[in-house]
């Protein structure tokens, strides 16, 4: 298999408590990864080991054949590994075109008379209007970002973290709180995102993950405890004991 990221013994311990323990997670390059467990199960610890946001208690984990365990969060953004919310906190009082203007802006860098430059910033306003008919939000362009119902709100996050130019996207339940609605335009758009791209996404809705993603890994109390296509994890007993809390 074309792993692009995988981990090996990847542990995360909280004075003494185990967060995650021994996750030895691959993902294959290309594919839409699901990662599911009840609440408490570790994802989101697992989320902030792999984008650097805490350091690992034990274990490894390599992007794109490349050690980062011990790599600085913007370095492994650097290298195409993404978070959907790393830098998109969303600034309210900008515009939706303005968002996605600064996004690419802090992404190329350079100097201030470098961003005086007429023809960069057409440049830059061009792409961005690009993304945001990527992520259906041309009709919102001229709004103002805290203006946008929740979930466009969402589908602009996805628009800054695509500014990136991500390899690979970690999406933090990318659906939670959405209108049925919401929820079908955000699955239409995740598909649209993860041509050409690998994705990794936590998501409490089983239908939405049935819908998109090639395989699931579902962890428990920290631990992975079965992971493969939807329909296959899905009939797994110690699966639906651990969703039932049995
Ligand atoms: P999930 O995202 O699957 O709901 P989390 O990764 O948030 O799970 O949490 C896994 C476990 O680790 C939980 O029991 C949680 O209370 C604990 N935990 C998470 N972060 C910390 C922390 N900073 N300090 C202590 N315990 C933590």
């Amino acid at each position: 298999m074309d792993a692009i990221l995988e981990t090996q013994g990847l542990s995360k311990q909280f004075l003494g408590f185990t967060a995650v323990g021994d996750v030895s997670l691959s993902v294959r390059r290309g594919s839409i990864h699901g990662l599911i467990g009840p609440n408490g199960a570790g994802k989101t610890t697992c989320f902030n080991l792999l984008t650097k946001f805490l350091p690992p208690t034990s274990g490894t984990i390599r992007f794109n054949g490349r050690d980062i365990t011990r790599m600085k969060p913007a370095e492994v953004a650097r290298l195409g590994l993404v978070r959907s919310f790393q830098i998109s906190a969303v600034f309210p009082h900008l515009t939706v075109l303005e968002n996605v203007r600064v996004a690419l802006q802090r992404q190329r860098g350079g100097s201030f008379d470098f961003w005086r430059s007429d023809s960069v910033l057409r440049r830059f306003d061009a792409r961005a209007r690009d993304l945001l008919e990527d992520v259906g939000l041309t009709a919102f362009a001229q709004r103002a970002a805290g203006e946008l119902p929740y979930g466009r709100k969402r589908a602009l996050e996805i628009a800054t973290t695509l500014a990136l130019e991500p390899t690979m996207m970690l999406l933090d339940e990318p659906t939670a709180g959405m209108t049925a609605e919401d929820v079908d335009r955000i699955v239409t758009l995740v598909k649209r995102v993860a041509e050409g791209r690998t994705v990794l996404m936590v998501e409490h809705n089983l239908k939405v993950v049935e819908g998109l993603c090639d395989t699931i890994t579902v962890l428990t109390r920290g631990r992975i405890l079965a992971e493969g296509p939807y329909a296959e994890v899905s009939r797994n007993p110690e699966v639906i004991a651990a969703y039932l809390g049995t």
